[in-house]
């Protein structure tokens, strides 16, 4: 089934225990500061309903219409729809979180892995889930990031306690309890589920901690804690002043305690198999890349707008030097969203299991160069909005009869541009840049270093010592199958 906004709004005073700004919230949908992320959610809903974009966001299944996101991508052109869902549904202004359809199909390659390893049957455990899903339609998110405590120390060898990492604590006839804490994790307030599992690499000796499971948000013992909002003004004043953020409301991560929580077998998709955490930390990582790149798509133009209409409102747009920038700009979100999409098109298939991921090396190249390039974005917009990125009033100044006519008069910019429509640009950049969205880039779907090891690891080294080796005669370049059919290097000349 498909829910309607309003039952996904009903399903969230669910008796869960969250905490906001040192207060216990009794019902999320009674809270000013949660209006935004639940609408933004509710919005994902109504247009899984509406006609015009039904046949993208869900499928039909059974006589019922499903979430397409809870089927397992087998092929490229599952891929790429998922791409388009996530793009369509950001720009439309509902979010279909990542992180829970993202950490579901790297469960399902997993299960399938192990399945066939070692015997177990965690694959009929996530078709039982997925039934769950198709019939309930709960909204899930995905938490994978854990405190960690000392980073050197492994799991087990923490000093100060055990539960740094989310572990199983005790394995009963009907299930496991597990206890530890999840960390930034997206979407939770508008979350009904989530699903857990490991960031790391594991040893024998960590065989707890190779987890994945699914709760619901409200089981007892869990515990959600959310991050505060960055901003204090009421939404409408948050709309004009934050015109990116103030959309969701500001509000979206939590920490999440497990207070040896109860969760049934039928819900475990991993309980001690160590030497596959690697793989699932792995799996996850590129899903949820591939969602990273869509939000990055939809960033990144707006960023090239944001600077070329800002440069337009303040007369410069014709320089040679604000041109270069521009560009600089543009090629980004190009880049970006053309390599992101090649992970699509070309992904890593499993034909063994008859799964299919995002291509690993094409897309930690997409979310490497928005991490690592949001800095130099930063700078080109600020650099080319000027110093009132820093400086800019506020609604309440803009909305103020004795302030407004002043401001009005000498912050103007080009004729014919409404100082407004100016105000509002620098806001948006003001938004974009600096304290807010850059370490956002950097840190969402895994740090800078974590794509650096998928792409090392993940990168073709043969055929590019083949390649080199060919050109400096070097024995051994036609074991690469790339090269193994081409004649020596150089050719032979054809004016001797
Ligand atoms: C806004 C936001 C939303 C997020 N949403 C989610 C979400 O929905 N779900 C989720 O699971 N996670 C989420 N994350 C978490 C994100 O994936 C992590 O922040 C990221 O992986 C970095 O982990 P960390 O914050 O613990 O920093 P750290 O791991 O402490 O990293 C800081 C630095 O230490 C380095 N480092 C850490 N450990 C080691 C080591 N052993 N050896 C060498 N270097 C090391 C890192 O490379 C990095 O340079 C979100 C983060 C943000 C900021």
């Amino acid at each position: 089934m498909i829910r309607t906004p309003e039952q996904y709004i009903e399903s969230l005073r669910d008796g869960r225990i969250i905490y906001l700004n040192g207060e216990k919230i009794p019902d999320i949908t009674k809270h000013p500061h949660m209006k935004g992320a639940i609408n933004y959610r509710a919005k994902s809903y109504a247009l899984a309903n509406d006609p015009k974009w039904r046949d993208l966001i869900t499928m039909e299944e059974e006589n019922d219409r499903v979430m397409f996101l809870w089927k397992q991508p087998q092929t490229s052109k599952d891929l790429l729809r998922r791409r388009d869902l996530y793009i369509k549904c950001m720009k439309l202004g509902g979010i279909i979180s990542g992180m829970g359809p993202d950490a579901l199909a790297a469960a399902g390659v997993v299960a399938a892995r192990m399945d066939k390893k070692l015997g177990t049957h965690y694959t009929d455990a996530l078709e039982d889930y997925r039934t769950h899903l198709k019939r309930n339609d709960p909204a899930i998110t995905g938490a994978i990031t854990d405190v960690k405590g000392n980073r050197s120390i492994r799991p087990s060898a923490q000093e100060q306690h055990q539960d740094f990492y989310v572990r199983v604590v005790d394995r009963q006839k009907d299930g496991i309890i597990v206890r530890g804490a999840k960390m930034h994790i997206s979407d939770t307030p508008g979350a009904n589920e989530i699903i857990v599992s490991p960031c790391r690499a594991h040893r024998e000796e960590d065989k707890d901690y190779a987890v994945v499971f699914a709760t619901p948000l409200n089981a007892e013992g869990v515990k959600l804690f959310t991050s505060p909002r960055f901003y204090e003004e009421t939404d409408e004043e948050a709309l004009w002043n934050w015109p990116v953020s103030g959309f969701y409301g500001g509000i979206s991560e939590c920490m999440i305690v497990f207070d040896d929580v109860f969760v049934p077998w039928n819900r475990v998709f991993m309980c001690g198999e160590w030497q596959f955490s690697r793989d699932i930390a792995w799996t996850f990582g590129v899903f949820h890349r591939l969602f990273g790149t869509c939000h990055k798509v939809v960033f990144t133009e707006q960023a090239a707008g944001a600077a070329a209409l800002i440069a337009e409102y303040n007369g410069i747009d014709k320089y040679p030097h604000i041109q270069e920038k521009l560009a600089w700009l543009a090629a980004h979100a190009e880049i970006i969203n053309t390599m992101a999409r090649a992970g699509c098109e070309h992904p890593d298939f499993f034909p063994d299991i008859g799964l299919a991921a995002p291509n690993l090396v094409y897309t930690n190249i997409a979310k490497f160069m928005f991490a690592n390039d949001q800095f130099e974005t930063s700078k080109i917009m600020c650099d080319i909005a000027g110093g009132l990125v820093s400086t800019v009033f506020s609604y309440k100044d803009w909305e103020n009869p004795e302030e407004k006519p002043y401001i009005d008069k000498f912050l103007a910019g080009k004729s014919g541009i409404p100082t407004e429509d100016r105000l509002k640009v620098i806001r948006m950049i003001k938004d974009m840049s600096g304290h807010n969205h850059d370490n956002i880039a950097i840190h969402g779907e895994g740090s800078l270093a974590a794509q650096k090891m998928a792409l090392y690891a993940g990168a073709d080294w043969e055929r590019y010592k083949a390649a080199a080796k060919r050109v400096c005669n070097i024995e051994g370049w036609k074991e690469s199958k790339e090269f193994k059919d081409l004649s020596p290097w150089p050719p032979e000349p054809i004016l001797k």
